[in-house]
């Protein structure tokens, strides 16, 4: 079956879907006839989503809402099944990165990590999969990363918010076949998306540092990434590692004792060199 086949009439909720990876893949969706509803947090982008959308494509719009809001995560989601009689899919993509070493992690920020990549995940699956169990079919795709499955020291915070996003997945996984919905994970390498940009950090020089970090690395193309994803969501994959340099990095860690340790090690030098005074 063709990936039109698949998703033609479907309808689809992509969080953080105004930008990078999300953006791609809601894009993608609304032009193989799936209705999308982008929810994310950037007023200015679903805004002019929607200019776009009223003239060009009208399988796809976005509404600005906050994750981390349970109340406004249920309205968009209740109204969304309310007009569309069915959710087929839900992608909990919407993440955020923030570089620093524990040491100068405070507490607030500690929250914010884990409420946007962890909490973000949850409260979104919670009113969906109960609407999805009733209609007796649904997908519900995790975007985690490869940080969630390697060590990444100065981003422990989000290592450890993606790592409960994979466990979430796979547990979820086994117990929701029973009602035929699938739950997937995503873990992504280096993507070509504007997330190191947006990273933040009370410590590091993050332009300076990334400057240095991707100095020799290339980042994979986000629209080969989702068109990846939706290949993996057709086929109900498990889980999906993406692009074929991070699965063979993953593949080395697990057969080679310490083979993290010079990558780690590198990373906190960069770290602590571009940290500010
Ligand atoms: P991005 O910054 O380009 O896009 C993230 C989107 O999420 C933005 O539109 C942002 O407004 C939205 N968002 C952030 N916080 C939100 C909130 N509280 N509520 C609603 N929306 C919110 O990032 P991206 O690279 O496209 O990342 C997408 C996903 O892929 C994230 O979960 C990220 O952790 C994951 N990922 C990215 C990479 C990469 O290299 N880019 C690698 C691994 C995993």
């Amino acid at each position: 079956m063709s990936l039109i086949d698949y998703f033609r009439n479907k309808t689809a909720i992509v969080t953080g879907g105004a930008n990078g990876l999300g953006f791609s893949l809601a894009q993608k969706l609304s032009e193989l006839d799936c209705c999308t509803l982008i929810l994310d947090k950037d007023k200015s982008a679903c805004e002019s989503i929607n200019v776009i959308h009223m003239k060009k494509n009208k399988r796809l719009r976005a509404r600005e809402v906050n994750v981390v809001d349970s109340n406004d995560v249920s309205k968009s989601i209740r109204e969304f099944y309310d007009e569309q009689g069915k959710i087929d899919i839900l992608i909990n993509n919407a993440g955020i990165a923030h570089i620093d070493e524990v040491l100068d992690l405070e507490l607030k920020i500690w929250k914010n990590i884990i409420d946007v990549n962890l909490w973000g995940v949850i409260n979104c699956t919670t009113h969906v999969y109960p609407i999805m169990v009733e209609q007796g079919f649904g997908q519900i795709i995790n975007i985690s990363s490869l940080s969630g499955l390697l060590t990444d020291p100065g981003s422990t915070a989000y290592a450890t918010a993606k790592a409960a996003v994979i466990n979430l997945s796979l547990s979820m996984r086994a117990e929701a076949k029973f009602y035929n919905v699938g739950v997937s994970t995503v873990c992504p390498g280096y993507l070509s998306t504007d997330i190191y940009v947006r990273t933040l950090s009370s410590k590091v020089d993050t332009p300076r540092f990334f400057e240095a970090l991707h100095k020799y690395s290339k980042p994979f193309s986000v629209e080969k990434a989702s068109i990846l994803i939706l290949k993996a969501i057709k086929k109900n994959k498990a889980m999906l590692v993406l692009p074929a340099s991070a699965k063979w990095e993953l593949f080395l860690s697990r057969i080679i004792p310490g083979f993290m340790n010079k990558q780690d090690n590198e990373l906190m030098n960069l770290i602590r060199k571009y940290k500010r005074k």
